[in-house]
């Protein structure tokens, strides 16, 4: 007997009986491979040989369920939009099992468009190449940036149609994360009175995620604070790079603190504070500048359902202290997430530490500049290292007048000269600021011209073109130019994104 492609070890399946649904994939007509990831493949110790070719195919596409497996649907609540759903759950999505990858971390294997489940409601329980193409693009880029995220191990076409407004061609996505854990797991027990399994959920969670809590007396006060400083740090990183979830809902917030379910997010461009791209997001909920803020009221969701738990015991004068020390994490968020934020900006500065107060209203400065003169975001950072490095004349063009920025140049400038002997030369501030800022992020009119080759023509080399440009983000070579450049203002203003569905 062939050894088993993938060596599972399901502790959700094992530990966790009554939190999921065991379940089948659905059959489908004719698996394809689209796509592979080899190199996460190699990190998850798999055997690409065999993944990559008919039998990865039919893995990948739902119709053979590998060795090992427990196929299961994970139940989950969430607040959508500010409203709470008691029952969410993988209504698209099968967790197949978890192995331990090279580093020795545990990792989830999941399919997503592989059929109803019991949690599918009204859906069809499948997805289309298209949106299943550009969480691969998208959580890739992220991934290469160095922002936590689930990746994408393969996508697999099923030989059918899927119908949205006309029909698409089918496919499967094979999602790999640290868990599935989210916010919404715990509100699906929570929300139906069951302390007892939000206990067992959580005690699952810190051995899974923070073992080193474990027996430490406050343990569930502590869970609660690593989330929202994963958290904090994660919606940091996002603003630093301009990316746009699109969809905080409790449901999509993750305990590991990696960015989970790319539906209708988006990076922007031009930089704008207010800039939504989610054709459902009507009041701008999920807007660039109040995901910090929509990250904090998901984690109050949290700490509503970790309440019972962390009071010592069922008093009056005992839930009121809990939710004292709870509402002190919550309020600590702001300042976590404050920190995350301004040491990243300083790196993209060039900067080392120096005075928060003036460094933050250097960096707010910048920003309006940016935002004054509809600077793309991207390229006004870029086009700063170059600046660093003596270059001024590409950074001066992104501006309408060449002279925009130079009152602020002069002030950056000698706050990089006040660090004194111990300070890099501008030439090398210039290589670290170009390792933080980068040159090639999943611009949306590119994004878009590579789904509609793959979905449209099947033709994928414009997906594998972009996609080992967004691999390599601060690489500014010639041949990959068109990938840096913006896409027209009105290209901008028209942008729509949709839920995956
Ligand atoms: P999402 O918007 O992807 O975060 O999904 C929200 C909820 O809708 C989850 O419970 C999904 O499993 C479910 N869902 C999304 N798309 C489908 C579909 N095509 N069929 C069944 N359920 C779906
Ligand atoms: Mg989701």
């Amino acid at each position: 007997m062939s050894a088993p492609t993938f060596r599972f070890d399901n502790t959700y399946a094992r530990d966790l009986q009554g939190f999921y649904a065991p379940w089948k994939p659905a059959a489908v007509p004719s698996p394809s491979l689209l796509f592979f990831n080899q190199e996460l493949a190699l990190e998850l110790g798999l055997d690409s040989k065999v993944l990559d070719g008919p039998e990865g195919a039919a893995i990948f596409a739902g119709n053979l369920v590998p060795e090992g497996a427990e196929p299961l649907a994970q139940a989950y609540a969430g607040h959508q939009f500010g409203a709470f759903s008691p029952q969410l759950g993988d209504g698209r999505a099968l967790l197949l099992g978890e192995v331990i990858d090279q580093r020795g971390c545990r990792r989830d294997i999941m399919l997503k468009g592989s059929g109803r489940t019991p949690f599918s409601r009204g859906g069809d329980g499948k997805a289309a190449i298209g949106p299943m193409l550009r969480e691969v693009l998208i959580s890739e880029a992220m991934h290469a940036l160095g922002i936590p995220t689930t990746r994408a191990l393969a996508v697999a076409g099923t030989g059918e149609p899927v119908y949205r407004q006309q029909p698409l061609p089918g496919a499967v996505l094979t999602r790999v994360a640290a868990s599935h854990l989210r916010v919404g797991t715990f509100e699906f027990f929570s929300a139906r009175g069951e302390t007892q399994r939000v206990r067992q959920l959580a005690d699952y969670t810190i051995a899974r995620h923070d073992p080193d809590l474990l027996g430490t007396g406050d343990q569930y006060l502590a869970l609660l604070q690593r989330v929202a400083q994963r958290q904090a740090a994660l919606i940091a990183q996002w603003m630093n790079v301009g990316f746009i979830h699109g969809v905080m809902n409790t449901d999509n917030v993750t305990i590991s603190g990696e960015t989970i379910d790319y539906g209708p997010c988006a990076f922007m461009e031009a930089y704008e504070p207010d800039a939504v791209f989610s054709s459902i997001d009507h009041g701008g909920r999920y807007a660039y500048s109040n995901q910090p803020l929509i990250a904090r009221w998901s984690l109050a969701r949290l700490a509503e359902t970790l309440l019972p738990l962390i009071a010592e015991e069922d008093s009056k004068s005992a839930v009121s202290k809990a939710v004292g020390q709870a509402t002190e994490v919550i309020d600590a968020f702001p300042k976590w997430h404050a920190a995350a934020l301004l040491k990243g900006q300083r790196e993209k500065l060039g900067l080392q530490g120096g005075d928060d107060g003036l460094d933050g209203a250097l960096v707010a400065d910048w920003l309006t500049l940016l935002h004054e003169h509809k600077v793309d975001f991207t390229l006004g950072w870029r086009r700063l290292a170059d600046a660093a490095g003596g270059n001024e004349t590409p950074l001066r063009s992104l501006f309408p007048h060449p002279q925009a920025a130079d009152a602020w140049l002069t002030r950056w400038r000698s706050r990089g000269e006040s660090e004194g002997g111990q300070a890099p030369e501008w030439s090398e501030r210039a290589e670290r600021m170009r390792r933080v800022n980068p040159a090639v992020i999943p611009r949306n009119h590119r994004v878009e011209e590579a789904l509609s080759a793959a979905s449209e023509k099947e033709d994928l080399a414009p997906f594998h073109r972009l996609l080992t440009a967004l691999q390599h983000p601060y690489d500014e070579s010639q041949d990959r130019a068109e990938y840096t450049e913006p896409a027209s203002a009105e290209a901008t203003a028209c942008y729509r994104t949709f839920c995956g569905t």
